[in-house]
Order: structure tokens, then sequence, then C-alpha cells
């Protein structure tokens, strides 16, 4: 088989090279040159756990190749996936510009039957879209070529993402024709084995469950967040609260873990956009508003507290932040808490010196020279009054605490990831902080 992925992000390179991993032809497509000159050269875009390594080995194999040239990736293709951005347009709901420039392209140039899927998160009605233009682009051209569109949904987690896609929890496919099925069976055939299940559905249906998934996941997030708060003021524990409920196989333990609040490129525009798809169709998603509004004040929880902490009067002081990106083992900023509470931070007069394994090249775009940024997690504390947990990175969980403690000038730690344990902090001597826990300092 040969397929073409357009849009070499991270869903468009993992997509491309765990294709190419199984024999697959494939070659990946962008428009950005500077991209696709550093791939040839071996220089990824982006930073994902294993995908380097892989990307050189289907290279060297001959399997993966790079391009800008559509219509020459396009020819004699058997499938092409749009893995390009929908970014949440001015009113929420997600911008298809590039998804539809994208298909106009194909069909300017296709030669062959292709089934063209889009892997985008794409809005209900969007597959129907996406052909309208590849009609109008064949059409321009007096080209009577067969296709077929699909919807195809991806489902990787940043951070996880090659293990993700090669052992899918399933793999779910909106179709609209038999030999659609029978091309998109024979290209995941071969990450079915062990039982990952391939669903076929309807082609609406599979653009909603892309929503409905992200969806239900940010609900649970903003739910025990929400849960956290009230529980510091009950007094209760909430990680007593997430281990009880956790153990109820209905509810299950994933994804109830109180914190800053959900960021990254995709839960917050995938809510915005399902709740603008709803209101443009006359339907209020009065959950999904819920879960915006709980986790829009979350992101100042931190905050809050050390503003509480200091009396209400940060000038001069200097904090250090550890973890820049949305979550651990990504260099994605899109999104990011950090960025929430860094801008206060330094608003209240803070000076802020941050520390993240991998995401402080990404997170000099937004914040520039507004923060120092660090060598190590511990050049961070250098004379630091507070340190702020902000992304639970591997090496933040077990740190050497008598040097942090020798480092900093205060012994304050604000964990938005209650990574630590209360007791343990006290007995170190750190006033501690954490989320849905009130500690007694
Ligand atoms: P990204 O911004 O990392 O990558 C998009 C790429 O598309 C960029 O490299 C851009 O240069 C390229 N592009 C834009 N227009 C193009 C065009 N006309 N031709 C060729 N290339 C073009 O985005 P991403 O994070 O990979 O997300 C892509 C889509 O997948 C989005 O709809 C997103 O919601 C969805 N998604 C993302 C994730 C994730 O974890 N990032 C997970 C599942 C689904």
């Amino acid at each position: 088989m040969k397929i073409a992925v357009v849009g070499t992000g991270y869903v468009g390179l993992v997509t491309g090279t765990c294709f190419a991993e199984v024999g697959i032809d494939v070659t990946c497509i962008d428009i950005d040159q500077k991209k696709i000159d550093n791939l040839h050269k071996g220089i990824l875009p982006i930073y994902e756990p294993g995908l380097e390594e892989m990307v050189s080995r289907n290279v060297e194999k001959g399997r993966l190749h790079f391009s800008t040239n559509l219509a020459e990736a396009i020819t004699d293709c058997d499938v092409a996936f749009i893995a390009v951005g929908t970014p949440p347009g001015e009113d929420g709901s997600a911008d298809l510009k590039y998804v539809l420039a994208v298909a106009r392209g194909i069909g300017e140039s296709m030669n062959n039957y292709c089934v063209i899927v889009t892997k985008s998160t794409v809005p209900v009605g969007t597959a129907a879209k996406v052909r309208t233009e590849l009609e109008s682009a064949l059409a321009a051209r007096g080209a009577n070529i067969e296709f077929d569109v699909a919807s195809n949904p991806e489902f990787l987690k940043e951070g996880a993402a090659i293990d993700d896609f090669l052992k899918p929890d399933r793999i779910v496919v909106g179709i609209s024709s038999a030999r659609a099925e029978e091309v998109m069976s024979r290209l995941y055939k071969p990450f079915l084995l062990n039982g990952h299940p391939i669903i076929f559905m309807d082609i609406p249906s599979a653009e909603m469950t892309k929503y409905a998934a992200n969806s239900m996941l940010a609900t649970k997030i903003s739910f025990m967040n929400d849960v956290a708060n009230l529980c510091e003021i009950m007094g209760a524990d909430v990680n007593m609260v997430r281990r009880g409920i956790g153990s109820d196989a209905r509810i299950g333990t994933k994804f109830i873990y109180p914190g800053i609040g959900y960021g990254g490129s995709c839960f917050p525009k995938d809510v915005k956009a399902l709740i603008k798809t709803a209101q443009e169709n006359g339907y209020d998603m009065q959950v999904l508003r819920a879960v915006e509004g709980v986790n829009e004040n979350q992101k100042s929880v931190l905050f809050n507290k050390v503003n509480a902490h200091f009396g209400g009067d940060l000038r001069g002081l200097k904090i250090a932040v550890w973890g820049l990106s949305f979550k651990p083992k990504t260099d994605d900023m899109r999104e990011a808490p950090s960025l929430v509470i860094i801008e206060k931070l330094l608003a209240a007069g803070c000076t802020v010196t941050a520390y993240d394994p991998v995401a402080m090249p990404e997170a000099q775009h937004s914040l520039g020279d507004s923060i120092t940024y660090a060598k190590d997690e511990f050049d961070a504390l250098l004379d630091a009054d507070a340190l702020l947990v902000v992304t639970e990175w591997p090496e933040f969980r077990v740190p050497n605490f008598k040097v942090m403690s020798r480092l900093m000038k205060q012994q304050v730690i604000f964990d938005g990831r209650n990574i630590y344990e209360p007791a343990e902090m006290k007995e170190m001597g750190f006033v501690y902080h954490c989320i849905g826990i009130k500690t007694d300092h």
C-alpha cells in the first residue's frame, strides 16, 4: 500500500511513522519547508519519546519520505490522511480552512481511486465538506476519478503517542462505502493483533466520537477539581476520596487526579468546539459549559494559594517553577496552565525562574525573556522564596529535599500536581500547599 499523510505535527508525524513501521510506503507532507528540510536532516519538529529513533529507522529502510509536494505524494496513493491543525476560530468553532485547503489540493492532483481520511479532529459534517471540496477540484480539471471519504479520529496521547498508535484501545473509522471499509481494514490490520478492535460506523458518529471522548475526559478532570476544592474547604483529603471512588469499576482510577486545570492542544479547543456545534444547532451543552468554567478557575488556584501565603504582596519574590509543558513527556505548550500562572506571578511583581526537561525552547516562543530558564531543577531553586510544581515530570517526583531546602531562601512548596506527601514534607521542614488537601502549616 502507498499512503500520504498531510500535516507533519504531533498526529501526522506519529501516524506516518507508525504506518511505515509496519511496512507501508508513507510520504509525510507539510507546507512548512523548514520542517521538511529538518526532517530530511533527522531533526524532528516535536518531542515525542521514541519517535526520533523510529523515524530514522524507517527513513533508512526507504519506507518513510518527507516532502512539501502534495501533488507528487498523492500520485498512486491508496489512502491520504488529512492531519493538519483545526485551531479554534474566534467564536470557538473549529477552523477548517487548513483541512479544506488540503482536500482541494488532493482533488487537484489525485490520479486514481483513493480514500481521503480526516484524522484531524473535525466537527460533524466536515467529511461532507471535504467531499464537496474534492468534487469541485476534480470537476474543475474535468477529471472523473472515484474516491471515498472517511473519518478516522486519532486518540493518541502526547508523551505516549507511539504506544497508543501501535497498540490502540480502539480504532474508530467512519465510512460510507464497503470499498472504503475494505481499504481501511487492510491498512489497520497489523494494529489489530492482540484484540485491539476496529469499530466501523457512519461518518457523523465517528466525527462525534472524538469530541465526546475528549469532552468526557475533560469532564472527569473538572469534576475532580471541583471535588478537590470542596475537600479543601471541608477538611477532607482528595487523595483519599480519589482512591475511594476510583476503586468503583464504574468510575475507574484514571483521569480523576485533581490539579491545576487541563490544557494542551485538544481538550480546551474540543470542548469549546462541541459547545459551539451544539449552540449552532439549537442545543445547550450545560455540563460542558460548567466544565470549561471550572477549568478556567482552576488555572488560578495555585496562584491564589501563593498570594494568600505571602499576604497578598508578592512584589520582589523569587519564584521557582518546575515544569512548563501542559503535561509531562511532551514539549507542547499550547494552552499550558503554566502560562496563566506565570503571567499572574509576573503581573504581581515576582521574578520567575523555570525549569522544564524539554519544553523550554517551545516556552520561549510565548514567554520570551520575561522569565529566566534554569539549567536544571536545582538551579531554578537558588534563593527562591517558593517552588511551584506545575508539571509532574517523573524526575520531580523524588528529588533530594535536603539539597532543595539548602538552595531555597524560604522552604515553601506549592504543588499543583499533588506529587508529594504532606506529612513527609512537613517532616522535612517545608511549608507545603497542594490541591484538595488542607495542609496544616
Ligand atoms: P500540529 O500543529 O502539531 O501539526 C499540524 C501540521 O499541519 C503543521 O506542521 C502544519 O505546518 C501542517 N499544515 C497546515 N496546513 C497544511 C497544508 N495545507 N498542507 C500541509 N501541511 C499543513 O497539530 P497536531 O497537534 O498534530 O493536530 C492535528 C490535528 O489532530 C488537530 O485537528 C488536532 O485536534 C488533532 N489531534 C491532536 C492530538 C494531539 O495530541 N496533538 C491528538 C488527537 C487529535
